[in-house]
């Protein structure tokens, strides 16, 4: 395929790849643990460092950015169409929700309260969150007559699952505004600048004239590996000095947009400590600096959560939603977990539409997320 310029040597396997916890700020204390932490299996991982501190020595020595190849795809993903990554990047959930659904059949027909019992933990461990699983088990309950064997109690549940993706508001029609801005916001290590390398991949591939700014300005790194995605996307960048003021690259990468005739623009910004006042203070200056070079943008503020983080997640998006006025979200890492019920619950929990779903790592594995094809591969 036409993917050439993404191969980069690796050695690790994918396996390791998609169980690594986020790499920026594993100190971060609003990152809970990754699930299942393997060891040696990080890719590049940085020392932590303080805001305003300078990094450890060891940080200096793996300063190199971190962008992982696009075509690293397990065997049974490469030259699938997209449906199968999707399939294959949420088996873990979808083992939950299928063979452990299929058990709890097991020499039974009809449905029982224990089996109701026991279908309420499956729903909790896939991570549909406790009112979510509330509500939902009491429609199934409701059902109960009517549900003889695991495949009608799957279909029941797909339906359930499927009204709430219905019930979102859908996200806002195709950009009228040209220069289109985004501005993409989450706490470290989501994967901001990995969703915006993939974004701007797919809108050049689409004829767009993509610009991104390189408005994360803490580490030189973040600047850099910014700046390979944009190189292999085929999108120009604006970047300043690490350091610079993130707004300033916000502003020019506008401006640049307007005077070169862009398609869209990808705002990258940081996203330490999203607790402390200042960053969410820095990122609402970027949010009005980007409008006064032109009135309306940002047009679009992209939350990236990380769907190993579970219902952290929807404390993240409610504390950016209030800062920022979230207008879509993308969901990544679905690949790297079995809770990707977060994706019912952050549909059920929060009213801002689910834009994109990532469940792996090349340009492919970002999707537009299509309800009815995510029960379909979940089921
Ligand atoms: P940022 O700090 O928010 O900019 O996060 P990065 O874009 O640097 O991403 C952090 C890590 O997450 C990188 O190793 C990415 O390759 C990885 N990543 C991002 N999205 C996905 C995904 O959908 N699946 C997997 N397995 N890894 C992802
Ligand atoms: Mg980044």
């Amino acid at each position: 395929m036409a993917f050439n310029w993404f191969k980069k040597k690796k050695d690790k396997t994918r396996e390791q790849a998609t169980g690594a916890p986020p790499i920026d700020d594993q100190n971060d204390e609003t990152i809970p643990e990754p699930e299942a932490p393997v060891d040696g299996g990080m890719i590049e991982p940085e020392a932590p460092a303080a805001e305003g501190e300078d990094a450890s020595p060891v940080a200096k020595e793996e300063a190199a950015p971190e962008v992982p190849p696009a075509d690293d795809a397990p065997a049974e993903k490469k030259g699938k169409g997209l449906f199968a990554r999707l399939k294959s990047g949420l088996s873990k959930t979808r083992k939950i929700l299928t063979t452990d659904i299929d058990d709890l059949f097991l020499g039974k027909k009809l449905v029982d309260d224990d089996m109701l019992e026991e279908l309420e933990e499956l729903l909790i461990t896939a991570d549909m969150g406790v009112r979510t699983t509330m509500d939902i088990m009491e429609r199934i309950a409701g059902k109960r007559s009517r549900i003889a064997g695991a495949s009608q109690l799957k279909a029941v549940l797909k339906e359930e699952i499927l009204a709430y993706f219905e019930a979102l508001p859908a996200p806002a029609a195709e950009p009228a505004a040209k220069p289109h801005v985004v501005m993409v916001v989450g706490v470290n290590g989501v994967g901001k600048t990995t969703t915006i390398g993939k974004l701007a991949a797919h809108e050049s591939r689409n004829g767009k004239k993509v610009l991104i700014a390189a408005a994360d300005t803490f580490r030189a790194a973040a600047i850099e590996q910014m700046s390979i995605w944009a190189e292999r996307a085929g999108a120009e960048i604006v970047r300043h000095k690490d350091h610079a003021d993130p707004a300033a690259v916000a502003y020019d990468s506008v401006d640049a947009a307007v005077s070169r005739g862009t398609d869209i623009v990808f705002v990258d910004t940081a996203g330490r400590l999203h607790t402390k006042v200042n960053l969410m203070e820095e990122i609402k200056k970027i949010q009005r600096t980007l409008a006064k070079r032109l009135p309306d943008a940002p047009h679009e503020v992209l939350l990236v959560l990380d769907a190993t983080t579970g219902q952290n997640a929807l404390s993240q998006a409610r504390m950016f939603n209030e800062a920022l006025g979230v207008t879509g979200i993308a969901l990544t890492k679905l690949d790297g977990t079995a809770k990707g019920g977060i994706v019912v619950s952050i549909c059920s929990s929060l009213n801002i539409p689910l834009k994109y779903i990532g469940v792996g790592e090349s340009v492919e594995d970002l999707q537009a997320f299509d309800p009815k094809q995510f029960v379909d591969a979940l089921f």
